[in-house]
């Protein structure tokens, strides 16, 4: 169904993001007959999986969940050789995903979308690349990601530092070798957590600089038990479906079936204890049915967690520091570790807190806190990232308004996938929508579908345009906020509320009414003709029509 036959210079749509959502976007988008074209600031596919190369980087959702369910053939042939994927071995992957569908012919890689401008003459966007490249298209589909855009913090005499520095973020490929080095790290979120054992084991001494402790339960990461792979493989298909009817989105986790203050002390303690065993943040946030809506409940998982800090970490003074107090567990993003906790009994490990003494400056030797200084080799800024907003807002939107205006007191989406006032630009994943806080490749995979039957919905109609309407979109921020107000998670400083970034406007983004809900609006939407959506034809059509 191209809408450009006559004019190659022109494609269908353009996708900004080669990672997984835009990979198969392009895919699908193939299959439906339309010329596509993405656009890819890194050298390579794989998005977060790109440059996250840190020490340690893997992913916390287990492998056999998180991968494509779009083609049998491609589940059924990847081995995937541990529980949780390693970066190198889903970067692999997505490697494999792009070769076996041919899809990088369609990608111009070191390519950074600059600016996208809506003309609703033609209903068509022009985007421009940092390489002075323009190309234009119907549609445009933002892939661009949740957590690609990463910040360190404006921290004084960073430049005049004379060893070397490192955001987890943008990892060097040829990756960092710590041997002999006093390293500092900042920040202990997912990224740090999860570098902080390997850089120990390298360093000769490291300084983890914690302003905030955070929970982390064990992965128990392991070899794929190869009966585990078989059964999961020979139940694909129904697994995939079931991930739907799940409030995350991943399938196999038995659902709660009471409060945990139905339960006795004994028994809470007995449940928290098996799934600390067993390894995994879903299945542990799954022990009661109210742990992220009911404080006294998550209380009594927040301090079973605590204790087993406690218990783990020698030092009493740091194992207190290392307790979170500031947040309900489940309220941030439960990060899963290898031996985190214990990583602070090593001799060659300082935690310093400075949320009590604050870095003053990066100084030539090292860094200075409100109290003491330290020497140090190297840095690295495990600090995170302008989180679902950065991306879009560094480029520059505009369809009359521009998105850094209409999101100037933050994002506001119909669905997440849509933004009234910017006909024909889809989200993959946006603000609104449960995809950080759901399985991703599922979430993709779904926006990506709902995209394409909709741009075929346009094309059978004889439309050339389609636009959130402002009361939908209104009244879908409302409910987004009503159901985030009605658990636990706004009560965290997290990236869920833009809190680590210093201005950022406080907006709770994620969607968190849980996949099923959400799958269920989105199809509801479609099939009552795609409702809180109004279409049109260009003014150019319509002239063209009326000669
Ligand atoms: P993050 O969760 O935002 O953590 C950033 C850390 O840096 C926090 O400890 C934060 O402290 C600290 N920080 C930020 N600015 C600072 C400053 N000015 N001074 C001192 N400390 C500062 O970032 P992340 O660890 O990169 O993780 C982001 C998200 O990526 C995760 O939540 C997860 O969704 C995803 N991720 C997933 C995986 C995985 O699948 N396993 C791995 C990595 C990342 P405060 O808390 O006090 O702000």
């Amino acid at each position: 169904m191209s809408l450009y036959s006559t004019e190659p210079v022109r494609f269908d749509a353009i996708i900004v993001g080669a990672g997984v959502g835009g990979l198969y976007a392009i895919h699908r988008l193939r299959k439906l007959g339309l010329r596509v074209r993405a656009f890819e600031a890194g050298g390579g596919v794989g998005g977060t999986w790109y440059w996250n190369r840190y020490p340690g980087c893997r992913c916390d959702v287990e492998s056999l969940e998180y991968s494509y369910a779009f083609s049998d053939e491609l589940q059924q042939e990847w081995h995937w050789p541990e529980r949780y994927g390693t970066q190198p071995e889903i970067l692999r992957y997505i490697n494999h995903v792009a070769d076996r569908f041919d899809l990088r012919r369609d990608i111009e890689f070191n390519t950074r979308v600059k600016e996208a401008v809506f003309d609703n003459r033609t209903d068509t966007w022009t985007i421009k690349t940092d390489k002075g490249k323009t190309a234009t298209a119907r549609y445009c589909i933002m892939a661009t990601g949740n957590l690609s855009t990463p910040r360190k913090p404006n921290i004084a005499g960073l430049e005049s530092f004379q060893g070397k520095w490192y955001h987890t973020g943008l990892w060097p490929h040829e990756g960092v070798d710590f041997t002999g080095l006093r390293v500092g790290v900042i920040g202990t979120g997912s990224s740090g957590v999860q570098s902080i054992p390997i850089i120990a084991k390298q360093a000769k001494h490291l300084y983890v600089f914690q302003r905030t402790a955070n929970f982390s339960l064990p992965a128990r990461n392991v070899p794929m038990p190869p009966d585990k792979e078989r059964a999961h493989k020979a139940d694909y298909p129904a697994r995939r479906r079931a991930a739907y009817d799940t409030p995350f989105g991943i399938a196999g986790h038995p659902p709660p079936v009471k409060s945990a203050l139905e339960a006795t002390e004994e028994e809470r303690r007995r449940a928290y204890e098996a799934k600390w065993t067993e390894g995994g943040s879903i299945s542990f946030l799954y022990s009661y049915t109210d742990l992220l809506v009911n404080k006294e409940s998550n209380d009594t998982a927040s301090e079973f967690v605590r204790r087993k800090i406690r218990a783990t970490v020698k030092d009493p003074k740091t194992a207190e520091l290392l307790c979170p107090n500031d947040h309900p567990i489940g309220t941030k993003r439960l990060i899963l570790d290898t031996e985190y906790y214990e990583t602070y009994n090593r001799e060659n490990v300082t935690l310093v807190d400075i949320r009590g003494n604050p870095i003053k400056e990066i100084t030539p030797a090292g860094l200075r806190t409100a109290d003491a200084e330290y020497a140090l080799d190297a840095i690295v800024f495990a600090t995170g990232f302008d989180a679902m907003t950065g991306a879009m807002k560094e480029i520059d939107i505009r369809a009359g308004l521009s998105i850094r205006e209409k999101w100037e007191h933050g994002p506001r989406t119909y669905l997440g996938i849509m933004i009234a006032g910017f006909p024909n630009l889809f989200m993959i994943t946006g603000p609104q929508s449960p995809g950080v806080k759901s399985q991703m490749i599922l979430a993709c995979e779904q926006h990506v579908d709902w995209i394409a039957d909709c741009m075929q919905y346009l094309h059978a109609h004889g439309f050339s345009h389609i636009e959130a309407e402002q009361d939908a979109e209104d009244a879908w921020v409302r409910h987004n906020n009503e159901v985030a107000d009605r658990t636990l998670y706004p009560l965290a400083n997290s990236w869920y509320v833009g809190a680590n970034i210093p201005g950022k406007p406080r907006v709770f983004m994620p969607y968190v009414g849980g996949v099923t809900a959400y799958k269920k609006k989105c199809d509801e939407v479609a099939a009552n003709g795609y409702e809180g959506f109004r279409f049109g034809v260009s003014i150019e059509e319509q002239r063209f029509a009326a000669n």
